[in-house]
């Protein structure tokens, strides 16, 4: 994952890392090429535990190897589900839940992330977080489907109750229309 805060990958895990302990759990709810799977594996350790969801074999396939090259296999449940079943598949509370939406790199970009069982995953999410616990979002825009997405996603964001969940967006101010817009939600800790 390059680093900075021109990548968006990058600045969901920045926000989210801080969230997730040593020994805890947390799901990665698109786990494509398991990039972040493996960031969510390295900090919970050996002693936590972390659920990987993707509707593709071929994704939970990049996803296995590289967590088996890094010695992260172990502590992974890779799920060949959609995201959207989180809830009956995830024994709650969970540190943290992370998103990255749209199409897997270098597959088939027509297998997309969808707004309803995005929602019902990201719903499924909120339930599921421990008080303290984060939530990370990358939302693309670019490709068919994902401005609706990204709106669905936003407009049920904007409605959450704010003495439970505390809400940010980042933007890159100075590109594109259709750069990638990072979410991340807490749930309150107080
Ligand atoms: N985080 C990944 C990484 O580090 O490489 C990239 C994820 S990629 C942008 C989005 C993934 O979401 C694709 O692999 C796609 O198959 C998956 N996907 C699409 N619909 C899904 C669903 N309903 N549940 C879970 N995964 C889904």
């Amino acid at each position: 994952v390059s680093k900075g805060i021109g990548s968006a990958v990058y600045l969901a895990q920045f926000f989210v890392a801080e969230a997730v302990n040593n020994g805890g759990t947390a799901v990665d709810a698109t786990a494509g090429n398991g990039n972040d799977t493996l960031f969510l594996a390295r900090l919970v350790g050996e002693g936590g535990k972390v659920y990987a969801f993707d509707t593709q074999a071929k994704a939970l396939q990049i996803t296995q190897e590289l967590l088996k090259n890094n010695g992260c296999m172990e502590r992974v449940e890779l799920l060949q589900a959609g995201h959207e079943k989180m809830r009956k598949l995830v024994p709650g509370p969970v540190d943290a839940v992370m998103f990255n939406l749209g199409y897997l790199p270098g597959g088939d970009h027509s297998i997309v992330t969808q707004p309803l069982t995005t929602l019902k995953a990201l719903g499924a999410a909120l339930e599921l977080l421990r008080t303290g616990g984060r939530i990370g979002l990358v939302i693309y825009t670019g490709h068919p489907g994902g401005r609706e997405e990204a709106e669905t996603v936003e407009k049920f964001i904007s409605s959450l109750n704010a003495d439970i969940f505390k809400v940010i967006k980042i933007s890159f101010v100075n590109r594109a229309a259709n750069a990638p817009v990072v979410i991340v939600i807490e749930k309150d800790g107080a």
